[in-house]
């Protein structure tokens, strides 16, 4: 168990404090609207191989344009839609969002899987496999182009591995990656036998590795594991070019962070993705490191 500081300060809505105080009742009524309206959208932010510098593959990052609270961030209102039946609609919602740029970008030649972050209860959904199966007919997209990043708090669970919803996903092709590692209960021997592709270390770790001797430690002993059991390591929070040079020499084969660049929204994340793909192919060598 490896856990360290909490994640944000945002605790408003953690665990069953308040459950039932006006504002949160009024901000799942808001909530419930936004989801029928156009105020959720979907930025995207970059992974980067930290050898050569190239793109493989965006995460899809949910908005919440609030009319009069203006943006508010998922670690506001995901716990909350997850205790209400909210959470099924809204990852309806971000997988059909997420299969349509991903579909814009594959049939424009951007060929960019796109990982999307599904709750644990979403993972046990007997329904989502189809769903996604759909989806991905519906685009004409293969199961490559979206991947499902989860917490390893559910993934690690007999549960997981035992339900068929996570099965059918196996059978389907679609690739999951573990989320936030390093901050749940790991049972390492599960990884190998479940449909893990990647493993996010969690930025907790990673933000520190110049200046803790033991975050370092830590971070590169995951990235062994992981490499051992033939899986992609993706460090998070990257924040600076020391960290991601850092990593690179640990071994480390992908890092996301705002040194390389910001979640954007759709628009600018295409025109970030285009420019990357033409300096990449016209002068033949990566451009690393590059701030977004
Ligand atoms: P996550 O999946 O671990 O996403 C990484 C978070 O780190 C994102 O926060 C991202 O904006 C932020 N980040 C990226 N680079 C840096 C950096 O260099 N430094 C720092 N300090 N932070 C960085 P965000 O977008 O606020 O999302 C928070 C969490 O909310 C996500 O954590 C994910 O668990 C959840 N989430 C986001 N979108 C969705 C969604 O569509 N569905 C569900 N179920 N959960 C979502
Ligand atoms: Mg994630
Ligand atoms: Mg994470
Ligand atoms: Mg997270």
């Amino acid at each position: 168990y490896l856990a360290k500081e909490g994640r944000t300060g945002v605790e408003v809505y953690v665990a069953d404090k308040d459950r039932n105080s006006p504002e949160r009742l009024s901000l799942l009524g808001d909530l419930r609207r936004a989801i029928d309206g156009s105020e959720l959208v979907l930025h995207y932010q970059p992974k980067i191989d930290l050898a050569v510098g190239e793109v493989r593959g965006v995460e899809a990052l949910l908005r919440w344009r609030h009319p009069v609270r203006g943006t508010i961030h998922p670690e506001e209102f995901i716990p909350l839609a997850e205790q209400s039946y909210l959470m099924r609609q809204l990852t309806e919602y971000v997988i059909d969002a997420a299969l349509e740029q991903a579909a814009r970008w594959w049939h424009s030649g951007v060929h960019e899987q796109i990982s999307v972050n599904v709750s644990a209860r979403d993972l046990l959904d007997a329904a989502l496999p189809e769903r996604l199966e759909a989806g991905l007919a519906k685009y004409r997209l293969p199961p490559k182009a979206i991947q499902l990043e989860v917490t390893e708090r559910i993934l690690m669970t007999d549960q997981a591995y035992t339900a068929d919803a996570v099965r059918a996903l196996t059978r389907l092709g679609v690739p999951l990656a573990l989320d936030d590692f390093g901050t749940g209960y790991s049972s390492l021997v599960r990884l190998q036998r479940l449909p893990v592709a990647e493993v996010k270390i969690d930025s907790s770790f990673v933000r520190r590795i110049c200046d803790s001797q033991d975050d370092a430690r830590i971070v590169r002993s995951i990235v062994d594991l992981v490499r051992s059991l033939g899986l992609r390591s993706v460090a998070e929070g990257v924040e600076s070019g020391e960290t991601a040079e850092r990593l690179a020499a640990m071994g480390c084969d992908l890092g996301q962070g705002w040194w390389f660049a910001h979640p954007m929204p759709a628009a600018e994340a295409t025109a970030w993705l285009r420019e990357r793909r033409d300096q990449g192919t016209d002068q033949g060598k990566p451009v690393f490191p590059v701030r977004g």
